[in-house]
């Protein structure tokens, strides 16, 4: 684990946690909401930016246990969901030209803690410095320049904010897909890419 009080960030804008061919950018039924309502998109638009990712292989209770975004069933099977990506693999509000993210404001929650994650099980708060577990992601050891040694320190406090927000997110998101999957489990609901989508349009923002 990284010491967290030493911890350094700056971002240099290379781009490379939004052109990965191979990161899926998740998203969160409450992200869905936001780039939604921020952009003004109706159901057709947003069934051409949200990708429903069918796992193409059996999930074991261990892949379940990993997972801080729990997949949604759907008529084509357990689904990951993420932004949708263009043909050389980029993230869809990427500006390659202009170098930066068309929808900055509103990125998914993934955007904006990384290069960190945090480590708290989903169903505890985080009470004080001690209990926040926050350190670099493995893509970002993988390929963010701005992680390196003469990047500046970044405010612990900032960061403990950041993991308290984004946890609560991932509870929140939590909450929506288990109760999804039991609607579809029991039939009350139809599992297309499109219903998951209209029972986003209806959720309100607190
Ligand atoms: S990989 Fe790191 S430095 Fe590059 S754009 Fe992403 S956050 Fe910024
Ligand atoms: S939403 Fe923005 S920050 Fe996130 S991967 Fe796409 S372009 Fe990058």
């Amino acid at each position: 684990m990284d010491n967290p009080n030493e911890l350094r960030f700056v971002c240099t804008r290379c781009g490379n946690c939004c052109t990965d061919r191979n990161t899926l950018v998740n998203v969160t039924s409450l992200d869905i909401l936001r780039i939604i309502k921020g952009l003004k998109l109706d159901l057709t638009e947003a069934l051409e930016i949200f990708g429903f990712y069918v796992f193409d292989k059996t999930l074991t209770t261990s892949d379940f246990k990993k997972m801080v975004i729990p997949p949604a069933k759907t008529e084509r099977g357990l689904a990951f969901l993420g932004l949708m990506k263009n043909s050389q693999g980029k993230c869809c509000f990427y500006d390659l030209t202009k170098k930066k993210c068309l929808i900055y404001e509103l990125r998914p929650i993934f955007c904006k803690s990384f290069p960190f994650t945090f480590y708290p099980s989903l169903d505890k708060e985080i009470s004080s410095k001690e209990s926040a577990a926050i350190c670099y992601t493995e893509k970002a050891k993988e390929y963010c320049p701005g992680i390196d040694g003469d990047s500046p320190l970044v405010d612990f406090n900032y960061l403990v904010d950041l993991a308290q927000k984004t946890l609560k997110e991932l509870r929140d998101n939590h909450s929506f897909i288990e109760h999804w999957n039991k609607e579809v489990s029991n039939n009350q609901i139809s599992p297309s890419a499109k219903n998951f989508l209209k029972n986003i349009f209806n959720i309100s923002e607190d």
